[in-house]
């Protein structure tokens, strides 16, 4: 309701039906009063008139002195429309003739009675012509006209008297009141009407060129406001109004452009952000790969993103690692390109082909724009090929196709980067981690230790006797028997354990967890699986080696990380004293 009293609408309608009500208020007043005092001016001049008549034909009776003739006179004069006495009184204040018999011969005393103090207040012999009456709440004109005194009437009347009586002659005012009656049923329904057909067009002229373009310029500011610029105000009454329509259009669809830019802009970046947060969470080439085909997965909507890179030494197999969005885990499979079979992914054989044959300098769209191979290369090092494929109904947008040579240059440095930290923390030989890796990883193992409350195990390896195999078959072998055994090694650690290259024929694996059967598990498989292998290299006889381990325990026996290793290195040192091939747990 408070809203309702409010609005635009009400507010002008009330306001200028206020005004135009008041105004045809006042001018109908007027012609009112203007027009019933012109009714009044002319009844009391035909009241004079009339008197003057009545006065002529009276006087000649009169002179005549035939009282029966003045009479017949007074009565028909009476009969004519309008009059209600007609009354003829001496000097003297007698009543000597009345239309009234009632009134004849009664004496009228000019200071006393109310008829008679009308005209006579004051000023005795003054006479107005015609005053309004008022008796028994009745109105009525009363005129009088005074009967001079003449030659013709000195045979009755003294000469000396100015005046032998006054005629009286009273007019009713129902006619007159039944005019202005009239009159007024009039103005007031001419008025009603004027108003009615004014407040009509009024409503018209306002809805049509004032309230309703209004309304519909007021809709378009809550378009806006809403994030819709595409509402177009369309206000078809011309002027002020449709040129603020017009100038609403062109700013809505000039903030609208503005908002869109600033959106995609907002978009660019956010994306930008999240490439570059993504893809900075890691270093290490096995997470990155994981990491890369999550965040195109991401960023470009995909259905399926596979990444496949060769795999290391080992010529024409190729390792790809696959996501889809219904399942969201990775796969990491492997194709040979011997073999031509090739796991279900987004690539095809000719991808990797081309990859092989480095065919891709640039990323690369389907014709049907829904498939897109990125090249991951570095000047000339390739390094990898991504195929991203859109769900079905779908492709690529104009802002995903821009960001496309953003995120291929991105995953390239990545994985530029990954390649030389892989470089700086492995070992050339054994592709085992450095002792440098070794020595910030076990000062992690003790930060976190700190934090999750879990330890881990240090396991020394020395071969045994090694320095006969260089003095037998030379130190290339030498090199080659190492490397194989870090294979093993590598393979015989559990998931998480760190292997690493210590010193020269010398290992350390780290592993996380703090129960002792578990780390003798492992140590023994790796012993076991040393012993067991036979290394068969050139035209060498087959032969075998074997490997001393020295385990010991952070927190258990130490605290510090160094003081763990110099254990592991005393159990190490304990298991070649008691005869090698052999696990041995520090034991204080
Ligand atoms: P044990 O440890 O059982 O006491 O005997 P060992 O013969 O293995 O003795 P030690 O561990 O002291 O000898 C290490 C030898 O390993 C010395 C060196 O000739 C050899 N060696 C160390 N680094 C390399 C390497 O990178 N390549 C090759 N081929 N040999 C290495
Ligand atoms: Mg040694
Ligand atoms: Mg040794």
């Amino acid at each position: 309701m408070y809203d309702c009293m409010n609005s635009l609408t009400v507010r002008i309608f009330g306001g200028v039906f206020l005004i135009f009500f008041l105004a045809m208020g006042m001018v109908l007043y007027g012609v009112w009063t203007y027009q019933r005092d012109r009714l009044v001016e002319q009844t009391s001049r035909n009241a004079i008139q009339t008197g003057l008549v009545i006065k002529a034909g009276l006087h000649s009776s009169m002179l005549l002195n035939d009282r029966a003739a003045t009479m017949a006179t007074i009565h028909n004069m009476l009969n004519l429309e309008g009059f209600s006495l007609i009354t003829i009184v001496n000097i003297k204040g007698k009543v000597i003739m009345s239309s009234d018999p009632a009134y004849i011969g009664v004496t009228l005393d000019k200071q006393k009675d109310a008829g008679c103090l009308v005209c006579h207040s004051g000023n005795v012999g003054e006479l107005r012509p015609t005053v309004i009456m008022n008796s028994d709440q009745q109105s009525f004109i009363r005129n009088v006209t005074a009967i001079r005194n003449e030659p013709a009437c000195y045979g009755c009347h003294d000469a000396a008297e100015k005046n032998v009586g006054i005629l009286v002659i009273d007019s009713s005012l129902d006619e007159m009141n039944a005019l202005i009656g009239g009159l007024a049923r009039r103005i007031i329904l001419t008025g009603i009407g004027v108003f009615l057909l004014g407040a009509l067009l009024l409503h018209f002229i306002l809805t049509r060129f004032f309230t309703r373009p209004l309304e519909e310029l007021l809709v378009g500011f809550g378009k806006v406001g809403r994030g819709d610029f595409t509402y177009w105000v369309d206000v078809q009454c011309g002027g002020e109004i449709a040129q603020m329509a017009d100038s609403f259009n062109i700013m809505s669809r000039a903030i609208g452009r503005y908002v869109g830019e600033i959106k995609e802009g907002r978009a660019e970046v956010e994306a930008h952000f999240t490439i570059v947060e993504s893809l900075s969470q890691t270093i290490e080439k096995k997470k990155l790969k994981e990491i890369v085909v999550d965040l195109l997965s991401k960023i470009l909507k995909a259905e399926t993103v596979s990444l496949v890179l060769p795999v290391e030494n080992k010529d024409g197999v190729f390792e790809i690692v696959n996501i889809h969005r219904k399942d969201k885990r990775h796969y990491h499979l492997f194709f040979d390109l011997a073999s031509g079979v090739l796991p279900e992914c987004a690539l095809t054989q000719d991808d990797i082909q081309g990859l092989v044959h480095h065919n891709y300098t640039r990323p690369v769209f389907s014709e049907d724009g829904r498939k897109l191979l990125v090249p991951v290369q570095q000047k000339n090092m390739k390094i990898g090929l991504v195929a991203i494929v859109k769900p079905a109904g779908e492709i690529f947008t104009s802002s995903e196709k821009k960001i496309v040579s953003v995120l291929s240059h991105h995953i390239t440095i990545s994985f530029a980067n990954a390649e030389l930290y892989s470089m700086a923390v492995t070992d050339g030989l054994t592709l085992l981690y450095t002792k440098r890796y070794f020595l910030r990883k076990i000062n992690e193992f003790v930060d976190r230790f700190h934090v999750e409350k879990v330890g881990f195990w240090v396991m020394l390896l020395d071969l045994d006797h090694f320095k006969e195999v260089n003095d037998r078959y030379g130190h290339p072998v030498g090199d080659q028997v190492l490397a194989l055994i870090a294979g093993v090694i590598r393979r015989n650690v559990r998931h998480g354990d760190i292997p690493c290259r210590y010193g020269g024929e010398e290992f350390i694996v780290l592993h996380r967890g703090e129960a002792l059967e578990d780390a003798v598990k492992v140590a023994e498989r790796i012993r076991q699986k040393v012993a067991d292998h036979v290394f068969l290299i050139d035209d060498i006889p087959p032969f075998s080696k074997t490997v001393s381990v020295g385990l010991a325990c952070f927190p258990h026996h130490f605290q510090t990380g160094e003081e763990v290793v110099t254990a592991a290195d005393s159990a190490l040192y304990q298991a070649k004293k008691i005869g090698r091939n052999r696990v041995v747990v520090f034991d204080q």
